[in-house]
């Protein structure tokens, strides 16, 4: 059973100033209107009913720009969002805007409401890179807001993209440093992927911007999760969510899209994990797994197998079902070092 669930409420490009060159959240979201009263009705009771026993359930409001929307309409989403949180006693209400619609103003609005939540659309702590996107806003808005949603008791989330027009590596790392700066309590990463019916797909096609390969983009994360993890900043996800609307070749024209790319970025982290493991180890190795964490070994689509069978020397892995989850046997010794890596394919 689920530990936590929000209730995605989908308002698509609402209050959104700019049209950001990547983005197409008619597309992303699989929703190309806001929904009205009704709608948002019954999509709040049909997840309520198959969220029995969840213990800790959010009404998101997702896609849009919310602190953008006119007041009014930000008004009677707030308020129908409440009558929910109090009908079914549910833990609050989240929402993601952009930083250059924050203002204390806006946020002594939303304290009179059960909002928990705010999520920032970052991007990128890069100017050029805001720039090139069309952002419509600089880091330094982003820092103002962030200073300005601390001294308010909101949850603060901040969603970063990897591999924007002008972003490099180096850049990307930049920004997940300067995010951790930040004191976020949770990050989003999404790398960019070009999404039909979007300036950055005309771009793209016109040989103008390349994005990145998924290689790069794991390396990438590989190098900035542990920072996050180290600095007690959740990672909530990495990657669009596979919906029926996004699928490769279809809204999606290009771009490092994997439907199961966190799990490719984890089972990358436990390979490389035991490889320095068992560096300085000289004969033949042996490593027993139970059932899930053997799957992690193998890896999707068994791409890791050769990884274990050209090591000099040879790693031999192995199952055993009377291993608790969360523990490998490397050689002769149990071994519960990674523990991330693992517990993520043991929920
Ligand atoms: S990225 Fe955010 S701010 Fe930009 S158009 Fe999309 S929803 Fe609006």
């Amino acid at each position: 059973m689920k530990k936590h669930i929000n209730i995605p409420i989908f308002v698509p490009h609402h209050g959104c100033l700019h049209d950001c060159i990547f983005c197409n959240q008619k597309k992303i979201s699989g929703y190309k209107t806001s929904f009205n009263e009704h709608q948002i009705r019954d999509e709040i009771e049909r997840y309520l009913s198959t969220a029995k026993g969840v213990p800790h359930i959010e009404i998101a409001f997702f896609g849009g720009s919310f602190t953008g929307i006119p007041i009014e309409e930000q008004r009677s989403y707030l308020e129908l969002a409440t009558e929910y949180i109090h009908k079914y006693d549910l833990n609050g209400i989240r929402l993601s805007t952009r930083p250059d619609m924050i203002t204390k103003e806006i946020l002594d609005f939303l304290r009179r409401y059960p909002v928990i939540g705010i999520e920032l659309g970052v991007q990128s702590m890069s100017d050029v890179v805001l720039q090139a996107s069309k952002r419509g806003h600089t880091a330094e808005d982003v820092i103002n807001a962030c200073k300005l949603i601390h001294s308010y008791p909101f949850e603060l989330g901040l969603q970063m993209m990897l591999g924007l027009p002008k972003d490099t590596v180096a850049l990307s790392r930049y920004t997940a440093d300067q995010i951790i700066g930040l004191e976020p309590d949770m990050v989003r990463i999404y790398p960019t992927l070009v999404i039909k019916d979007t300036e950055l797909a005309t771009l793209y096609q016109e040989g103008l911007y390349t994005p990145w390969d998924l290689k790069t983009t794991i390396d990438l994360c590989l190098d900035i999760l542990p920072r996050f993890e180290a600095a007690g900043i959740k990672v909530l996800r990495i990657g669009l969510q596979t919906t029926q609307e996004i699928q490769l070749g279809q809204d999606i024209v290009a771009g490092p899209f994997h439907p199961a790319l966190s799990q490719l970025i984890e089972e990358k982290r436990l390979v490389n994990y035991i490889l320095d493991y068992v560096k300085d180890m000289k004969t033949s190795i042996y490593i027993e797994a139970n059932h899930k964490l053997y799957q992690a070994l193998v890896g999707h689509k068994k791409r890791h197998l050769s990884i274990w069978s050209d090591h000099d020397p040879v790693i031999n892995i192995s199952q055993n079902a009377d291993l608790p989850k969360h523990i490998l046997k490397i050689g002769n010794t149990y071994h519960n070092g990674y523990k991330h890596a693992i517990l993520h394919h043991t929920k």
